[in-house]
């Protein structure tokens, strides 16, 4: 039997699952690849540091560059930009399969690395990179090959998924739903690049560029986290049947693709929406087979370890039946609209003043900006605002499809109104 050297740049929470897959798997993983899958060394930065998977101490090193030199399979899980991305590149002139999961480094360097591994005939995986444990690209670029996707809509983002359902179903504010995950763990130290929706929106990059068929750059995501969600909107979300979600949304559209990451409301009967704590789901909608979706655990380190390994099982498979390395098929390069190119309903929250004639002024201003009213709800607080005025009215409105542009026009116009306290929410809506 054929024995393929294997590489492992990284025993973090990930690394050492993969290394226990590799190690107390051999013989099954053998039987599967057709080739003894040989663990010829672990790179890390202390080879002296506890493990969560202790691996004979021998395979640890802290020469990655040697290791990756010696092997026929990378397995890239170090995190971060450098040197990850010198490693890969080295791996790939050296003319071995690459598996990564590392969505930040593709997020700002993917098409080089592509590029590199097509021109060089090998194969560069990355499973893991986009919604931890769920199979979700081998899908898009294989089983839906033959069909036309036409729209993406992903939770994929875990923490983000925990704070928004911890603070639907606990009335939680922001603040005090991130400090519950942090304390869990579901949140990093430094959360920022999940709440701020960079994380899903480099997620949200891989996926367009996959689904497309294109090139989609981080940059080119519209992007927007969740840091100024209110308990307010949650609950006047909730009491109109929604229930707010970070979406990462790729569409193809008439002359290109949208790609953009905001809080969205989506129906709470609508199958997103039945995606609580940390979990990850992908709805995937296709010409032919019409709604799909993918739903699992988005993180952690074994959820994630197998992943990584059916990437690096499928890669075993071919290096054994031989043949040039595959990774995506970037047929052509479509243009990247701006958010305006997309039209969608929009949620407003509005705060006015209760007095006769308030509902007919609003409802003109809308129609003046060519935006149609689909739902409009009227709560009236007769106590008054929290500051003990005047009695006040809390609107909440659903538009019909309107353009981004047409939508900042009405908003603008309503803030202008006397009747108006503030303007308390604007927020899409998907999956009606
Ligand atoms: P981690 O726990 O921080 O582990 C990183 C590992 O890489 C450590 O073993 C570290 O060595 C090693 N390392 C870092 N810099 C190094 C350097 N310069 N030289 C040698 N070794 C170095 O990370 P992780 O959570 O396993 O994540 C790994 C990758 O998977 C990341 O790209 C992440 O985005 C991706 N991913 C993770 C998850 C998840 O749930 N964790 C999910 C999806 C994707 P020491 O141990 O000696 O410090």
């Amino acid at each position: 039997m054929k024995t393929l050297k294997v590489a492992l740049l990284g025993a973090g929470n990930v690394g050492s699952q993969v290394a226990r897959i590799l190690l107390d798997d051999a013989d099954t993983l053998a039987a599967r690849t057709g080739a003894r899958l040989e663990l010829v060394g672990i790179a890390v930065r202390n080879v002296d540091a506890p493990r969560e998977y202790a691996a004979p101490q021998a395979l640890y090193t802290t020469d990655a560059s040697a290791l990756v030199r010696s092997a026929d399979i990378v397995i890239e899980l170090m995190g971060g930009i450098e040197p990850a991305r010198t490693l890969i590149l080295e791996a790939i002139e050296h003319g071995a399969t690459v598996v990564t999961g590392n969505k930040a480094l593709l997020a700002v360097d993917g098409p080089t690395l592509y590029e590199k591994a097509d021109a060089a005939g090998v194969q560069l995986s990355y499973e893991a990179a986009v919604a931890g444990a769920i199979p979700i690209l081998r899908p898009i670029t294989d089983s839906l090959a033959g069909d036309k996707i036409t729209r993406v809509m992903g939770i994929v983002n875990g923490t983000t998924n925990f704070i928004l359902d911890a603070m639907d179903s606990t009335g939680a504010e922001f603040a005090d739903a991130l400090a519950e995950a942090t304390r869990l763990g579901y949140a990093e130290a430094d959360p920022t690049a999940d709440i701020e929706g960079h994380d899903a929106a480099a997620k949200g990059a891989i996926l367009a560029s996959l689904a497309f068929h294109t090139r989609v750059a981080l940059e080119d995501v519209n992007c927007q986290g969740i840091t100024a969600v209110t308990a307010g909107d949650i609950s006047s979300a909730k009491d109109a049947g929604y229930v707010i979600k970070l979406l990462a949304i790729a569409q193809k559209l008439d002359g290109g693709v949208s790609v953009r990451v905001h809080p969205t409301l989506i129906p709470r009967e609508h199958p997103l929406g039945a995606v609580r704590g940390a979990f990850n789901a992908v709805f995937v909608e296709a010409e032919s087979a019409g709604e799909l979706m993918f739903y699992g655990r988005g993180a952690g380190g074994s959820p994630t370890a197998s992943a990584v390994m059916g990437d690096v099982v499928s890669a075993a498979r071919r290096l054994v039946l031989g043949g040039p390395g595959r990774t995506d098929s970037t047929i052509e390069v479509l243009p990247v609209l701006p958010i305006d190119a997309v039209t969608t309903r929009y949620y407003i929250g509005m705060d006015a003043a209760d007095q006769p004639g308030v509902l007919s002024k609003i409802s003109a201003l809308f129609a003046e900006n060519g935006v149609s009213i689909e739902t409009m709800r009227q709560t009236v607080h007769r106590d008054g605002n929290e500051n003990g005025g005047p009695a006040t009215a809390e609107l909440r409105i659903v538009t019909h499809r309107a353009s981004e542009a047409a939508l900042a026009a009405t908003v603008e116009a309503i803030k202008g109104l006397d009747i108006i306290n503030s303007v308390t929410s604007v927020l899409r809506v998907e999956g009606v």
